[in-house]
């Protein structure tokens, strides 16, 4: 099915700021990302930040964060809701002038006896005042409440779950304004989409029930309903709804992770969508595939598996430079300082050691052996392995090596196994030790590929240090 829409697309992305970004919330921007742009239309961003104490300013930058780590920028400044509440009022004043809504005086204690009796009739609460004409002066607490159709059908015109056919009377009255003046979830969705020119909400299929409450607003106001696209919410492996037990459930947890954006984008284009079997694909072949219509209702597994084989994929593709600066950054994290050439050396190791790493944290503990401090403390059966005759030979070795002239895998290879040719013993007899001593005991490539990561002299010395006698 194709939704080519007739007018230029206008999507968002409308998260609250509670201190993280959910990957159920980063999966919503992307497919609004990757509709906007298969469209050439735009994605926004409305920050919903309408209760003010978790909306603080770190948790709105936590949201920044996270679309930038994700490269999925909107194509406008940020719209603030808490921002636009007189707004919100007015469009209140339309509907009070439209018949549309009206003045409620029920008390708490009233709302809780109609809502037990409403349970029992199976409908939802109805006030008393929504057919009394308030007094204009009444100035009483009271809250605004929405005059919604008494019967018939709202149907959402879904274009992932198809037509949902709500019952009105099975909606009740919502509160629009708060008796403080407050607006509600619901109305500023409505008034800053239309604001906004959202022509298509995609987000999460939790918000469906509210889409056709959303549906009477639109056309108690005479405005244009957007076109509703709910998607399927993101469930663990186990197929239970995605909790903490499952592991990391933030956008900041998968970057500390050592998950790269594009692999991100790539993993996550995935949860509710495909083109075939396809399971690797660049950003530019989603937005000509991607079509909101052909997400499917069921929901979506995380399968860390799957997302570890995309992830290894972008590592291996990745510019060295870039990785190598990341993998840079955590090893400081872990406490280490890196010089230049540490930088370099890392550079130098990073392509040989990459195809082996499901994330960046894997990275930095497969180049971690080049950033060890001479002389390096070699494990017990390191020390075990460095006989007499080892030694002797690991010498001879190094002697071999000094003057080797080419200092790269390729030409290193063939002169190991020349060397052990000329000793008259396989690899097996000196390589283990070899190996421990260039690495310390940590993962480390195959020995032609440490010496080349570690350099002529960092190698030379490293050999050295293992056959000098220790104190
Ligand atoms: N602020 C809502 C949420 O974070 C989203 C509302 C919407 O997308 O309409 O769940």
């Amino acid at each position: 099915m194709s939704s080519m829409p007739d007018r230029p697309v206008v999507t968002r992305i409308a998260p609250s700021p509670t201190g993280s970004m959910h990957i159920g919330t980063a999966r919503t921007a992307l497919f609004n990302w990757l509709y906007a742009r298969h469209t050439g239309g735009q994605f926004l961003l409305r920050i919903e930040d309408t209760d003010r104490e978790r909306s603080t300013e770190d948790a709105v930058q936590v949201i920044f964060d996270g679309l930038a780590w994700l490269g999925l920028e909107p194509d406008s400044p940020a719209v603030f809701q808490a921002a636009r509440a007189d707004l919100h009022r007015q469009a209140v004043d339309d509907l009070l002038t439209r018949g549309a809504a009206y003045r409620c005086y029920m008390t708490v204690d009233e709302v809780a006896a109609e809502r037990e009796k409403a349970r029992a009739e199976g409908r939802a609460i109805r006030s008393p005042w929504r057919e009394r004409a308030a007094d204009a002066g009444d100035n009483r607490p009271h809250v605004i409440r929405f005059k919604g159709p008494a019967d018939g059908e709202t149907i959402v015109q879904d274009l992932v779950k198809g037509p949902v056919t709500f019952r009105n009377r099975e909606l009740d009255d919502l509160i629009l304004l708060r008796s403080d003046g407050a607006p509600t979830y619901n109305l500023a969705v409505v008034v800053d989409d239309h604001d906004m020119g959202i022509t298509h909400v995609i987000r999460g299929d939790d918000h469906l029930n509210n889409a056709a409450r959303q549906t009477l607003i639109y056309q108690a106001l005479g405005w244009e309903v957007p076109t509703w696209a709910h998607l399927p919410l993101i469930h663990g492996p186990d197929g239970s709804k995605l909790s903490k037990r499952h592991g990391a459930q933030a956008v900041g947890e998968f970057a500390e992770m050592g998950y790269l954006p594009e692999a991100m984008r790539n993993y996550l284009a995935r949860l509710g969508w495909g083109h075939g079997d396809d399971e690797i694909f660049s950003d530019a072949q989603a937005i000509s595939w991607f079509d909101v219509a052909d997400v499917v209702s069921a929901p979506a597994r995380l399968d860390w598996a799957k997302l570890n084989h995309i992830n290894n994929h972008y590592i291996r593709q990745a510019e060295v430079v870039r990785l190598s600066t990341m993998v840079a950054t955590l090893h400081e994290g872990r406490g280490l300082t890196l010089s230049a050439e540490d930088r370099e050396t890392l550079q130098r190791t990073v392509p040989l050691v990459r195809d082996g790493a499901k994330t960046l944290l894997e990275l930095a503990d497969l180049t971690a052996f080049v950033l060890h401090r001479r002389p390096l403390e070699l494990p017990e059966k390191a020390l075990a392995m460095l006989t007499d005759e080892t030694r002797a030979r690991l010498g001879r070795l190094a002697t071999a090596l000094t003057g080797f002239a080419e200092w790269a895998p390729a030409h290193l290879e063939p002169a190991i196994r020349a060397f052990a040719e000329a000793e008259g013993v396989g690899i097996g007899k000196f390589g283990p030790a070899l190996r421990a001593a260039l690495s310390g005991g940590s993962p480390a490539p195959d020995l032609a590929g440490a010496l080349s990561a570690l350099g002529r002299t960092e190698s030379l010395a490293r050999i050295d240090d293992a056959l000098s006698p220790r104190a």
